[in-house]
């Protein structure tokens, strides 16, 4: 049967089923809305914003975001084409007004023959066919248990607990040094896979002040399940005593300040390496629900990062996703299961433009096999393919939290200046070499 079956109609399965439908190939598109309804959807729509209505910085050029609008416009994407004629006036931002945007990604998928709508739940992972599960944070949890039996429980997240993701080249290394704690690891670079920033005792408390009077965000209603058990976010634990993240994340021990070996700190803020290319680091143990404008004024505060940029903030949420860099190939296969494809948020990226580009990747992806048309890897210097590079092997899988996109995914380009002054020709170079890129891939489809 040549049939794609894909199920979740929202940002990812719609742009799947609007691709693959115009390579040719009949698609059968599940959605359990309006049946079966969520605790933040609120309409029967395809593609319904359940939160903000903007897909973020609008420029192709300096943001990588903006970039993979540019992929996704010159790959006929419905999203795109959604936002842009629905697009209201909101500066640099691309902000759309969501009752029409949804309505339109409605009306265009309802209008090609080529599709055919099924309402309901799909609960089981088929043995047999061609499938994209594109069922997103809120995969309604008969699906959930599906997906966790077939890949193991340990490899299944309900919640992401994200710590925030600082640039590389944005952390002050006179300040902050590398080690691991204890020298734990058996090769040199594991051992300096950890940097560490060290406080006095009057930063310390002045931090944990800011933690404690920093604005929060709320729990949306059904949101809070048992997720307290591994994770608090560090605003809780501070509140829990003034002493507690000192000897929890930020303890001091087992750690000697390279730049100042007689100092001992009296806490220490420790980043990890986040990828493969050691461009990101995040902040260990330090999810937390402060707003974004608070989180980066507090983390700012951190010696070290007085002038950090971030490559994403923390958070934590309502979120199914799967550990992909070990249960995914490169095209979004389920390795045990190949018939079966994964999209969206599911498979750990994060945003409604992320979600949809990765709809846009497997809908090709799996319309192109299923008209046995052999593909070129999608290039990693893409944002797309720095997307999926990250998701199916290029994070490290032990501490896979869910990723936006951002140029610390990217390869360096050669011959570049490195820090702050070099950004601004450095994210043209990056976007330059994408639509590159970007434009010969697209060629094998013509
Ligand atoms: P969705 O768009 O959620 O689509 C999944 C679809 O699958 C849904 O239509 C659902 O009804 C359907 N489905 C689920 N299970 C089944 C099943 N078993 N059978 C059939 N159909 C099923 N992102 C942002 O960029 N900005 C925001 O402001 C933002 N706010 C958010 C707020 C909340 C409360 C949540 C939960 C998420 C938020 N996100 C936000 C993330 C956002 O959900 C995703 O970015 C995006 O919608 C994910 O796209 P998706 O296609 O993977 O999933």
């Amino acid at each position: 049967d040549k049939t794609l079956h894909i199920v979740g109609g929202g940002m990812a399965g719609s742009e799947a089923a609007w691709q693959a439908a115009h390579m040719g190939v009949d698609v059968i598109l599940h959605e359990m809305r309006p049946k079966v309804e969520t605790f933040a959807h609120q309409t029967g729509n395809f593609a319904e914003m359940v939160c903000s209505n903007s897909f973020r910085s609008d420029d192709d050029e300096q943001n990588a975001v903006g970039l993979l609008h540019w992929e996704m416009r010159r790959a006929d994407g419905l999203i795109m084409s959604s936002a842009d004629q629905n697009r209201l006036p909101a500066g640099g931002a691309l902000a759309v007004d969501r009752d029409a945007f949804a309505q339109y990604v409605t009306e265009k998928l309802r209008a090609l023959p080529n599709i055919r709508v099924e309402y309901g739940e799909v609960g089981t992972l088929p043995s047999d066919g061609h499938w994209i599960f594109a069922t997103g944070p809120l995969t309604s949890p008969a699906l959930g248990d599906a997906i966790a039996r077939e890949t193991g429980t340990d490899r299944l997240a309900f919640f992401d607990a994200i710590a925030p993701i600082v640039y590389a080249d944005s952390i002050d290394m006179d300040v902050v040094w590398a080690q691991s704690r204890y020298d734990k690891g058996d090769t040199v670079e594991e051992q300096k896979a950890y940097l560490n920033c060290p406080m006095t005792k009057d930063q310390y408390e002045a931090f944990i002040d800011a933690l404690l009077a920093a604005d929060k965000t709320e729990f949306h209603d059904g949101e809070t399940a048992t997720y307290f058990d591994g994770c608090l976010p560090i605003e809780v634990m501070a509140e829990r005593g003034r002493e507690t993240l000192r000897f929890g994340p930020m303890k001091p021990v087992g750690l000697t300040n390279a730049h100042k070996p007689d100092d001992k700190p009296y806490a220490v803020v420790q980043l990890r390496r986040d990828n493969a290319l050691g461009t990101l680091y995040n902040i260990v143990g330090f999810q937390t629900k402060m707003k974004y404008g608070a989180q980066a004024q507090v983390f700012k505060m951190i010696p070290g990062l007085e002038n950090a940029s971030f490559a994403r903030l923390g958070g934590i949420h309502r979120n199914t996703f799967m550990n992909s860099p070990t249960l995914l190939d490169c095209q979004m296969r389920l390795k045990s299961r190949p018939n079966l494809r994964f999209a969206g948020q599911v498979t750990g990226v994060e945003g409604y433009v992320e979600s949809a580009a990765m709809g846009l990747l497997a809908g090709r992806l799996a319309a192109a096999e299923i008209l046995g048309q052999s593909l070129p890897d999608v290039p990693q210097d893409t944002a797309m393919g720095a997307l999926i590079h990250h998701i199916t092997g290029g994070a490290d899988a032990k501490t896979f939290q869910p990723m936006n996109v951002n140029f610390g995914l990217f390869r360096p380009v050669d011959g570049l200046k490195g820090g702050r002054r070099g950004r601004k020709d450095r994210y043209k170079a990056y976007t330059d070499r994408a639509k590159d890129a970007w434009a010969t891939w697209l060629e094998h489809f013509a």
